[in-house]
């Protein structure tokens, strides 16, 4: 079964895939966990410190939530930017749809997990006023573009499973709910991603197809709920996607799938008709210690040298203040990264994930101020693996 699964595996690596190229250099920005709760500020800070936990050996130990002010200051940035037909960059902004509802579990002395969704709010402790507006605000200014990440984060069954199974891992659950923070990922990689548990065999980690199905369509129903408007494009949590992912997302109307970084690859089609994504450039000044601009000018560089956009992944916590200030250093980088592309690249475009789609199936988008010529080469994904970025 294993062999038979490898060899399927490799065999569809060798097959020839359409990739869309473009004769103009193309930007996008992918930013993914909006509307995720983390730490919960400083209170939740200094709680979980008087519990024992020693925060701050990672920056994910300060991933707190964005503000209003956070999403105003990163609007204003983006504004201030304009491409080859005046229009503004776009951030991508991947939603998680529901948070752990604190309320409801501690009255039910954690027993189990509620949910609690976006759209009707935040969890017990957590205040951000105009924070829903301030998402709205920026999508109507065209500065945002939602998209689909996931309900939770988190594998629901493996966290559930841990949290009965008592011992160190469910205190550890317990303590960081009291202070109304669901989880901090890196301290207990085995919460897994929302359709992926980590500790199940080998072929057993993604969630049976219903599974991902039910989930995806909750999610989908979540995202229309505050948005009024459905999800064309989607990213797994942790990119934790299969073909039974891509599958129930094309049943429920997308049309985008967003994949992780590190294969420089044109953007082509699978077989349920998603126009999947690379990310190819790594904009993480608030993880990465080796950040630098010029390393990341050097990727789009070699995206636009490949005829592929270069698709920026920039994740939320590089905007978030509230606890460590995040978010100067990144939109004074940010700055920095799209004045030189601008003044490099005087016939460069912004666009978001459903302009592509529409380019690619069309020939133009509806804010694109000129051609734009695609054209289709062939390349094997076996090839492709080998071919990283810089
Ligand atoms: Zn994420």
């Amino acid at each position: 079964m294993n062999l038979a699964r490898k060899l399927w595996q490799r065999g569809r690596d060798l097959l020839p895939v359409a990739g869309f190229h473009f004769d103009r250099p193309l930007v996008l920005l992918q930013s993914d966990d909006w509307g995720r709760v983390g730490l919960r500020d400083r209170e939740g800070l200094e709680q979980l410190q008087s519990a024992g936990m020693a925060l701050g050996e990672r920056p994910y130990d300060f991933y707190t939530l964005e503000a209003a002010e956070d999403l105003a200051s990163l609007g204003a940035a983006l504004k201030r930017h304009r491409d080859f037909g005046g229009r503004h960059p776009c951030v991508g902004m991947n939603f998680i749809l529901a948070n752990l509802d604190f309320r409801k579990m501690s009255a039910d002395d954690f027993r189990e997990i509620h949910l609690l969704c976006l759209a009707e709010g935040l969890p017990m402790g957590w205040t951000r006023p105009g924070l829903m507006e301030a998402y709205r605000e920026g999508i109507a200014d065209g500065v945002f573009y939602p998209a689909l990440h996931g309900t939770t984060h988190f594998c629901r069954s493996a966290v559930e499973r841990n949290a009965k199974a008592g011992g160190e891992r469910a205190s550890l659950l317990r303590t960081l709910w009291q202070a109304s923070t669901p989880y901090i990922h890196w301290r207990m990689p085995w919460i897994g991603y929302e359709y992926w548990d980590p500790e199940k065999p080998k072929h057993e980690r993604f969630l049976p197809v219903e599974t991902q199905n039910e989930l995806i369509g909750q999610t989908v129903g979540a995202f229309a709920q505050l948005f009024s408007s459905l999800p064309r494009s989607a990213c797994a949590p942790g990119y934790r996607a299969n073909d039974d992912t891509h599958r129930a997302w094309a049943q429920h109307g997308i049309r985008v799938a967003q994949n992780g970084p590190g294969a420089l690859m044109p953007p082509h089609f699978d077989r349920h008709d998603i126009l999947n994504l690379s990310r190819t450039v790594e904009f993480e000044p608030a993880t990465d210690a080796s950040f630098s601009v010029e390393a990341c000018l050097q990727q789009a560089e070699s995206c636009f040298e490949h005829g592929f956009p270069a698709i920026v992944s920039v994740h939320s916590i590089n905007f978030h203040s509230t606890v460590r200030d995040f978010r100067s250093r990144t939109l004074q980088l940010l700055d920095e990264f799209l004045t030189v592309l601008e003044s490099k690249y005087p016939d460069l475009l912004y666009l978001h994930d459903e302009d592509l789609y529409e380019l690619v199936n069309r020939g133009s988008y509806k804010a694109s101020p000129g051609k734009v010529n695609v054209t289709r080469k062939n390349f094997t994904k076996a090839n492709v693996v080998r071919q990283r970025t810089v």
